[in-house]
Parts: C-alpha cells; sequence; structure tokens
C-alpha cells in the first residue's frame, strides 16, 4: 500500500521533498575556505573557523546551507527514515560537490541507542545512496568506542571534548577515504571520525555532508 507523502519542509502532500523546498535550499558555492567549507569573500586555504586548531580532515564540504528549511528536512529525515529523503539528499550532494578522488566512502557510525530508537542512521544511508551514485564502495571503517552526550546546545570547547575520542577504527582504512555525515556544525565530530580513520592508516581524510552550519 503506498502512504500519500508530505515535504519534509514545508508539510503539503506530495512527494518527501517537493520541487519548491528543493529550490529554496541554499547551495553553498566557492569561494570557500579550502580547509573546512565556510564560505568566505575570496578563496583562503584556511578561515578564522579553522585556522589554529588541529584537524584530522583536509577538507570539509556540504552540498547546502543548514539554514531553518534544510533543518526541517534533516529532521523529517532523521526521524522518519524515508529512504527517499536519503535518495534525495545524495542527489543534493552529487549535483553540489564533485566525486572525491578516493578508495572509499566511510560513515559516522550511529549512536547504537539512537539508532535503535529510530532504527535507522542517516550518515550510512547518505554514505549508501552516494557510493551507488560515485560508484564508490562504502565501508564500514569506524566505530563508537563510548557514547557521547548530544552535542546540541553545547559550545564548541564543549563539543570537541564531548567527542574526542569517541571514535576509533574497525578495520583498516584505504589511504584516501572520504567521510560522510549529515551535517557539518562545529566540525567537531567530522575531525574527531576523521582522527580515527588517519589511526586506522588513511592519509588523507575529505569530509562530505549534506548540510553546513555557518556562523
Ligand atoms: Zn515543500
Ligand atoms: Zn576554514
Amino acid at each position: 500500500m503506498l502512504l500519500p507523502t508530505r515535504c519534509a519542509a514545508c508539510d503539503l502532500p506530495g512527494p518527501p521533498l517537493c520541487p519548491g523546498c528543493r529550490d529554496a535550499l541554499v547551495r553553498l558555492a566557492p569561494p570557500l575556505c579550502g580547509r573546512c567549507g565556510s564560505p568566505s569573500a575570496w578563496p583562503v586555504p584556511r578561515c578564522a573557523e579553522c585556522s589554529g586548531r588541529r584537524i584530522a580532515f583536509a577538507s570539509a564540504r556540504a552540498a547546502i546551507l543548514y539554514d531553518a528549511p534544510a533543518r526541517r528536512l534533516v529532521q523529517a529525515w532523521k526521524e522518519r527514515g524515508q529512504r527517499r529523503l536519503a535518495r534525495d539528499a545524495a542527489a543534493l550532494v552529487g549535483e553540489t560537490l564533485s566525486r572525491p578522488d578516493v578508495a572509499a566512502l566511510a560513515f559516522v557510525p550511529a549512536d547504537p541507542d539512537r539508532a535503535l530508537k529510530r532504527g535507522h542512521r542517516p550518515a550510512e544511508s547518505l554514505a549508501r545512496e552516494l557510493g551507488r551514485l560515485w560508484e564508490l564502495p562504502v565501508e564500514p571503517l569506524l566505530r563508537r568506542t563510548r557514547t557521547v552526550d548530544r552535542q546540541r546546545g553545547l559550545g564548541l570547547q564543549a563539543r570537541r571534548r564531548n567527542v574526542r575520542g569517541a571514535f576509533g577504527a574497525a578495520r583498516a582504512s584505504p589511504r584516501r577515504v572520504c567521510l560522510v555525515d549529515d551535517v557539518y556544525t562545529s566540525g567537531a565530530t567530522a575531525a574527531a571520525a576523521a582522527s580515527a580513520l588517519r589511526k586506522g592508516g588513511a592519509r588523507r581524510v575529505e569530509v562530505v555532508t549534506l548540510a553546513r552550519a555557518v556562523r
């Protein structure tokens, strides 16, 4: 039986992401910071957001700005777990970012408790859809070493502390790997996960997310 769907962003009956909302999502286009992908007035190798920090990833790129409509979309995707939304998310990434020059895609592993409650894993499902799109293998290279408090509502320092050492290598990583997650907020999760990939043997980690918060 086909259940009628509603747009995740505006709630109108129709596809899980209606064409109007899809068009309204703000694409993140250059010029960007070469490292963390923050929009800038001109291309820079490092920016105020990422300079002076040791970051284990070489670059981070996102397809869309994490604004209110993007937040509603990601929330619906996380809560309802619609497969169609993972495909829409991958299509947005594929339109905006070029295929990374890597041997495999990895993903930020879901918190087991939260994944169990929701029954799905957005970062993994995005990685799987992107793997299909880019014809790259998707490998579970990371594991969680401990439970982590919610990042939401925490300051920058607290976020970094909260996720530091939270990931470990589940298996040996190829030298060049792309880490996939749903949202890049402070970069703390991406940095911690990239650091674990490096410990697993990766020499270069690129990060790709659907959305990115901009400060
Ligand atoms: Zn809509
Ligand atoms: Zn930067």
